[in-house]
């Protein structure tokens, strides 16, 4: 007998869900068992490729794009900030993530303009 089926997009529903709790149980194991932490991401990302999801960005930053190590700051890898970048280094396989953050500057300094405006008309 075949499995009664879910509508798609109740299955992905559920998906991001186990996504986010996927990283949770990897934040909470990294300590005792870091092949247990990397093996939550693999299911993780497995997971998002075969329901065609994109992993929430939060998420997206706490693994590695290369090996796909989890990724703890001061642990396994090194996080400096030159030229408008967060520059990141998996120590596992020895290479840089760049992700530009100019644009989130730009949106905070829009919003802090817009904000002061409103309080001026008020
Ligand atoms: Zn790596």
């Amino acid at each position: 007998m075949a499995k009664p089926k879910i509508p798609k997009n109740k299955q992905k529903k559920i998906a991001k869900e186990r996504i986010v709790t996927l990283f949770d149980q990897a934040q909470k194991q990294h300590k005792e068992n870091q092949s247990l932490a990397n093996r939550y991401v693999f299911l993780a990302r497995k997971l998002a490729m075969k329901l065609r999801l994109s992993i929430p960005l939060i998420q997206k930053r706490q693994y590695c794009k290369h090996c796909y190590t989890y990724l703890v700051p001061s642990k396994n890898v090194r996080i400096r900030i030159s030229r408008g970048k967060v520059v990141t280094l998996c120590l596992s396989c020895k290479k840089f993530q760049r992700i530009p953050y100019k644009k989130q500057q730009k949106e905070k300094r829009k919003k802090r303009i817009t904000q002061k405006i409103n309080q001026r008309n008020k």
